[in-house]
C-alpha cells in the first residue's frame, strides 16, 4: 500500500529583540512554508514585512492551542507545509507547541526544527558559569510558598540552574534564593538580550538583590537568571560514619581505591568520595 503523503512542520526560532536574529535558513523556509502558526500576530508580522514575505497566518497561543491543533492537522493532511512560529525564540521552550508536536510524532508527521535564538542558551553562553551540565527550570512560581519549595527542592542541586524571570517578580524571587540557596551563590543576570540596552551581571545572589533593592538596577526588562550549581554536593552527601571510615582508610590506601571500595559498599559516586578525600587532603 502506497504511504500517505502529509505535509511537513517546522520549527522556527525567531528574535529576541534584534530583528536581524532570524537564520538565513529561516527566512527561506518561511518563504517556502503555506502557513505560519503564530503566538503573535504582530510580531511575526513584523517580521515578515521586513523581509518581504506574504503567507497566512492561523493563530496559534496558549488559550487556544488545543482548539488549532485540529486545523493545522487538517492542512497537513492536504500536503500544506506549517511554520511554528512564537512571541519570541524557540517555540515550545516556555511557549506554546509542544502538544502540536506530540501529536505530530504520534501521527508520523515529519517535525523539522530549526536551530536560532533562545533566551536561556543565549544567557548560558555569556554567564561565565559552567555550561556543561544544566537544569532548565522555566519560570519560578509567582506564589511565595510554591517558589519556596521549588527552590528548596533545588537547594543541592550540582549543576548550573537557568530562570526565566519577570521584572515585576525578580526582587522577590532573588530574596528567596539568597534565604535558601545562600546569599554568596554566583548569578548571572541577562538582561534584554539582543537590544542595544542590553545588560549581563555576574555576581553574589546578594549584592544583586541590594542593587536592585537600592535601585542600582532597574526593575524593567526580560530577564533570565543563571545560578551556578551547589558546589560541596560530596560534603552532603557523605554521612559522618563515612567520613569518620575514610579518616581511617586514607592514612593506608590511596584516594582512588578508597573511592571504589566506599562507592561499592554505600552505594555513592566514587568520583564524590574522590573530590571530598581531595579537598579534605588541601585543609
Ligand atoms: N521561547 C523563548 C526563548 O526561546 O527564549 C522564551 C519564552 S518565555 C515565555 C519568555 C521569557 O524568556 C521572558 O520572560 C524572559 O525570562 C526570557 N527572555 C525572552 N527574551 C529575552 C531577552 N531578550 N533577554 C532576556 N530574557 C529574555
Amino acid at each position: 500500500m502506497k504511504k500517505k503523503k502529509y505535509g511537513k512542520i517546522f520549527i522556527i526560532p525567531t528574535p529576541i529583540g534584534n530583528i536581524y536574529d532570524i537564520t538565513y535558513r529561516s527566512i527561506q523556509v518561511l518563504k517556502k512554508i503555506d502557513y505560519i502558526a503564530a503566538e503573535n500576530y504582530k510580531k511575526i508580522k513584523k517580521i515578515l514585512n521586513k523581509f518581504n514575505i506574504s503567507k497566512p497566518i492561523i493563530s496559534f497561543n496558549q488559550h487556544n492551542e488545543f482548539n488549532k491543533i485540529q486545523k493545522i492537522f487538517n492542512k497537513i493532511e492536504k500536503k500544506k507545509n506549517i511554520a511554528l512560529v512564537s512571541d519570541a525564540g524557540t517555540p515550545t521552550i516556555n511557549d506554546p507547541g509542544f502538544c502540536l508536536i506530540r501529536e505530530c510524532h504520534q501521527k508520523k508527521i515529519k517535525v523539522i526544527p530549526l536551530p536560532g535564538a533562545c533566551s536561556a542558551i543565549t544567557a548560558l553562553s555569556a554567564s561565565g558559569i559552567p555550561s556543561n551540565k544544566f537544569c532548565f527550570e522555566g519560570f519560578l512560581p509567582s506564589k511565595e510558598i510554591k517558589r519556596k519549595k521549588i527552590l528548596n527542592l533545588l537547594k543541592y542541586e550540582p549543576r548550573t540552574i537557568i530562570f526565566y524571570e519577570t521584572p515585576h517578580r525578580i526582587i522577590n524571587s532573588l530574596q528567596n534564593i539568597v534565604e535558601i540557596l545562600g546569599k554568596k551563590r554566583k548569578i548571572t543576570l541577562a538582561k534584554e538580550l539582543t537590544k542595544s540596552w542590553e545588560s549581563i551581571i555576574f555576581d553574589t545572589a546578594e549584592n544583586i538583590l541590594y542593587k536592585y533593592k537600592n535601585n542600582k538596577l532597574i526593575c524593567k526588562g526580560e530577564i533570565v537568571l543563571i545560578l551556578s550549581g551547589y558546589k560541596n554536593l560530596e560534603k552532603k552527601i557523605i554521612s559522618k560514619k563515612v567520613k569518620y571510615i575514610l579518616s581511617i582508610l586514607k592514612k593506608f590506601l590511596p584516594k582512588n581505591k578508597i573511592s571504589v571500595i566506599i562507592s561499592k559498599m554505600y552505594n555513592i559516586k566514587k568520583q564524590y568520595i574522590y573530590k571530598y578525600l581531595v579537598n579534605k587532603t588541601k585543609k
